[in-house]
């Protein structure tokens, strides 16, 4: 485990704001351990007859303000240091949009597009029946993450449903709308990332229409983050994803950019702008810089590379702590991943409650609550990162904790 791994990441996160916040020695002691994790094999047939068996993880960090919730992620360095990371992240996230749940996170070593549709059912249906005890609408509420999608939500849900004898659409969120979901989730991690940057813009006295985006990834999130932000006036310069990127200075058709991806399955070789490999991406010329793929790809090693004044996190853990010090020196403006792309567990708490009602909401609705709770957060982070002159990030971490620690003490520790 390096010191740059997600795990000790997030605990110097925790251990910063912890010192800032005066935080009680044996709460913080609680929050630095997961409350409970699970390592499990996931033995699967194989199209021609023959068994491997995949590793999955599923980590509850604490359930102190609620049920758990977070993704499921298929990528192949998958492994439990990452997800404990990203776990403890969904604690803080849920704690400061103030919706009621813990943080949790799991995932599967694999790499899903190397596996055939009906591989990746047998294996997410074995991976779901071995995770069974953990999850529930009352204990634990898996969603999509990187390599996971509606399709794998939905037969989550059905696996969960057989088991139990009867249909229970409130055991994963994310899923299609033909059993459940919601309007508006596919976008919403996306959305609140607009409003995060508009808000942001705002803040800085700059204009929408000056303002040149970078995108790093075209994923769930990546992808209809490029059409909100051209949609809300930005101009969206330069895009990537794993195979390499693609850039235009007077800014790319968002449009012509989903037309050519849906076709080719990448950005890479579209027309309407030159080719630029993924490690140019980070020191593109640009003014908003938005990591929307994996962990870690800001580091101590191209920090200083990047040229834009704002970072928004869409992506979990992209900048590492080292990195997050030569961003605040440079005095890039950083909006932490766990405000940034808390749109999505947002419009999944939605999908849960209508669940639950069995009562479903218009897409305006759903929308109209995430603005208005994407933008109270914003604008609770900022003012504490202003009275107690730290970051976005330590000011974003500080009130997550807070929040986790006031309902720890309000409970007392048991027994
Ligand atoms: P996804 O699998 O749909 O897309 C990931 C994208 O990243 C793909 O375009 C892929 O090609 C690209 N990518 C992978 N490695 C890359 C690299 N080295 N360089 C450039 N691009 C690379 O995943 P997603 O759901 O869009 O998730 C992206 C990030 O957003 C993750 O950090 C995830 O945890 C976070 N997130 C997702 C959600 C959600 O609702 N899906 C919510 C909150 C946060």
């Amino acid at each position: 485990m390096t010191t740059d791994s997600p795990w000790q990441a997030a605990l110097a996160q925790l251990d910063e704001a912890a010192v800032v916040l005066g935080l009680d020695a044996g709460v913080l002691e609680v929050l630095r351990h997961p409350k409970r994790v699970l390592e499990v094999s996931v033995p699967t047939r194989m199209d021609d007859g023959s068994v491997r068996v995949f590793t999955g993880f599923r980590v509850h960090h604490n359930t102190t303000r609620g049920p758990s919730k977070g993704g499921i992620r298929y990528h192949p360095d998958v492994d439990m240091d990452e997800v404990k990371a990203l776990a403890m992240w969904m604690t803080w996230k849920c704690a400061i949009v103030g919706i009621p749940y813990g943080g949790a996170k799991g995932g599967v070593a694999v790499d899903p597009k190397a596996l055939s549709r009906d591989e990746l059912a047998r294996m997410t249906r074995r991976y779901a029946s071995e995770i069974l005890p953990l999850i529930g609408p009352e204990r634990d509420i898996p969603a999509p993450d990187v390599g996971t999608d509606e399709q794998i939500m939905a037969w989550i849900m059905d696996t969960f449903s057989m088991n139990m004898g009867y249909s229970v659409p409130g055991v994963v969120t994310g899923k299609p709308l033909a059993v459940g979901g919601s309007l508006g989730r596919a976008e919403a991690t996306s959305r609140g990332v607009m409003y995060v940057t508009s808000a942001t813009l705002k803040h800085r006295g700059l204009s929408v229409e000056d303002t040149r985006v970078a995108v790093q990834g075209y994923g769930k999130v990546g992808a209809p983050a490029v059409k909100l932000l051209s949609d809300l006036g930005c101009k969206v310069v330069a895009v990537s994803d794993v195979h390499g990127g693609v850039f235009n200075s007077n800014g790319l058709s968002h449009a012509d950019l989903a037309e050519f991806h849906r076709e080719s399955g990448t950005v890479t070789g579209f027309p309407g702008g030159d080719a630029l490999a993924n490690t140019e991406l980070l020191a593109v010329d640009c003014d908003v810089f938005i990591p929307a793929a994996l962990e870690g790809v800001l580091n101590q090693s191209n920090a200083d590379d990047v040229k834009a004044r704002i970072i928004v996190e869409a992506a979990n853990g992209p900048t590492t702590p080292g990195a997050d010090d030569v961003l605040n020196d440079r005095g890039i403006f950083v909006v932490p991943d766990i405000l940034a792309n808390s749109g999505g567990v947002t419009v999944s708490y939605f999908e849960w409650v209508q669940d639950i009602q069995a009562f479903f909401w218009t897409e305006d609705e759903v929308n109209a609550r995430l603005r208005s709770i994407m933008e109270r957060a914003y604008v609770d982070v900022l003012n504490l990162a202003q009275e107690r002159q730290v970051s976005m990030r330590v000011a974003a971490t500080m009130l997550g904790v807070s929040r986790v620690a006031e309902a720890h003490a309000t409970r007392g520790l048991y027994p």
